[in-house]
């Protein structure tokens, strides 16, 4: 980036955002005396018209319908909306890029760690935030996660809060352009996700891994200790905490066994935190992010693990993400929606013993689909959904009860009555797949199978 963004005095928010997002950021950089436009690529009847009236009340003008290349120049600073990847020709064109969370980073007062990974980003951001939250400086989140950052620029700059941020994969390659980081960084995991933007697993790789060249040296990494993430650290000048099953070894983290959570300290001596049995989510994928908010509650929030355990106790999840919804003559329904990749369908499946019964399938964002159909096999059925449908069926071959279901009223239906004939204790809705082929999104999704859950439970 050729300026120093500060030394800039003209700045172009591109999108309004329908959630104001880009609306806010307008007003908190108009507020710091900078001369703003705001462009959205929508026609002037397409916005939404509160944030509109926002801007026109602050005089910062809109040029809507496009955006016109002569609005940026190289003395421009671009704030691009979440959703606008930095391919787009204004962050070539501009001084400086720094999206939302970029902006917020250089305001905030208080310190901040980022939550990013392949799965589990936003179970983790809200834990986390329900730990810190409990005890003095206090936590706001934002990000990926919502509310979009820019809507805390006007109280950062005041608050001794911890920032917990959601860094979605495009937010992370925006941070690195801006060559910012939040003080902690946590990586959850690392799957190939989003080949769809992304040219190959190594494009991906890069954009996540980037922005660990601008966590400041004396901040620290958090890394998953059994995921390719593990070595992420190497070269790092800061702390680095590893979570994930406990092993004999001498890096500072925190772990599960069998029984328990242990946290081991940077001098290698190791305490018990609590039992695995007392764990507020289920499934193994949650002792991992457990674990991972005590050791970021650590680093950032200068929590002791023994009260980021106690205090996370208490955590009830997140809508859509292994949710339990009703039970049916015992049989227990759960909403795993957000589930928008094959792993986070295996992590469901892993969830019970016996296996429960999955309903999957979605749109295909080009991930292959071999080992998941394999690891189906494990399931006593599978009912499967949208467009995947055909192939996961061929795939799956004979190795478990496959049907296929038209909406989701038939999902649960033929899922209910599978696991009845099995005797599984539980259906999954855990698609592994996007919602776009049968949902607008996979609220929308999860929604539809609640209904049909509480419908067949008599609710
Ligand atoms: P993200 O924000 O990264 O999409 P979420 O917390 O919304 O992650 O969870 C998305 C899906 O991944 C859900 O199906 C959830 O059950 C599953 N999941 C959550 N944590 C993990 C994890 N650590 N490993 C694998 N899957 C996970």
């Amino acid at each position: 980036m050729p300026c120093d963004p500060a030394a800039l005095r003209k700045a172009v928010v591109l999108g309004v955002g329908d959630n104001g997002s880009g609306a806010d950021a307008a007003l908190a950089l108009n507020a710091a005396g900078m001369t703003v436009t705001v462009t959205d690529s929508r026609p002037a009847g397409r916005l939404p018209a509160v944030h509109v009236a926002r801007l026109a009340a602050a005089g910062i003008p809109v040029v809507s319908g496009a955006n016109p290349g002569w609005l940026v120049d190289a003395r421009t600073l671009v704030v691009p909306a979440p959703s606008v990847p930095v391919t787009h020709p204004y962050c070539a064109a501009a001084g400086a890029v720094l999206n939302d969370v970029a902006l917020l980073l250089l305001a905030a007062a208080g310190p901040s760690v980022g939550i990013t990974g392949s799965n589990g980003k936003t179970t983790v951001t809200a834990w986390l935030h329900h730990v810190l939250k409990q005890s003095p400086p206090g936590a706001v989140k934002a990000g990926n996660i919502g509310p979009a950052a820019s809507t805390l620029l006007s109280t950062a700059r005041k608050s001794p809060a911890v920032l917990v941020l959601e860094v979605s994969s495009y937010q992370a390659e925006y941070m690195a352009l801006a060559r910012t980081a939040p003080d902690t960084m946590l990586f959850t995991n690392f799957a190939p996700n989003h080949l769809d933007h992304y040219r190959s697993p190594s494009d991906y790789r890069a954009a996540k891994r980037g922005i660990i060249r601008h966590v400041p040296p004396a901040g620290t990494l958090i890394l998953n200790a059994d995921d390719e993430v593990a070595g992420w650290g190497k070269g790092f000048p800061g702390d680095v905490l590893h979570f994930g099953r406990f092993s004999a070894g001498n890096s500072p983290g925190t772990y599960f066994d069998e029984e328990n959570l242990v946290h081991r300290g940077a001098d290698g001596s190791e305490r018990k935190l609590g039992s695995v049995a007392d764990a507020p989510l289920p499934g193994r994928h949650n002792l991992y992010n457990f674990c991972a908010v005590i050791a970021a509650a650590a680093a950032a929030g200068k929590l002791p693990p023994e009260d980021a355990f106690r205090l996370g106790l208490s955590f009830a999840g997140v809508e859509h993400r292994m949710e339990f919804v009703a039970e049916a003559g015992g049989v227990a329904f759960y909403d795993d929606s957000s589930s928008t990749t094959p792993d986070s369908t295996l992590a469901a499946l892993e969830t019970f013993t016996p296996a429960p019964v999955l309903i999957v399938g979605g749109r295909n964002k080009g991930m292959p689909l071999q080992i998941l159909a394999e690891r189906l096999g494990r399931a006593p059925a599978v009912v499967l959904i949208g467009e995947t449908a055909a192939e996961l069926r061929h795939l799956i071959g004979g190795t478990a009860a496959v049907s296929a279901a038209g909406d989701m009223p038939d999902a649960v239906a033929k899922a209910l009555a599978a696991a009845r004939s099995a005797g599984a204790k539980q259906v999954i809705l855990s698609p592994g797949f996007a919602s776009f082929d049968m949902f607008g999104n996979y609220r929308e999704r999860g929604e539809a199978f609640k209904n049909a859950a509480r419908a067949a439970a008599g609710l």
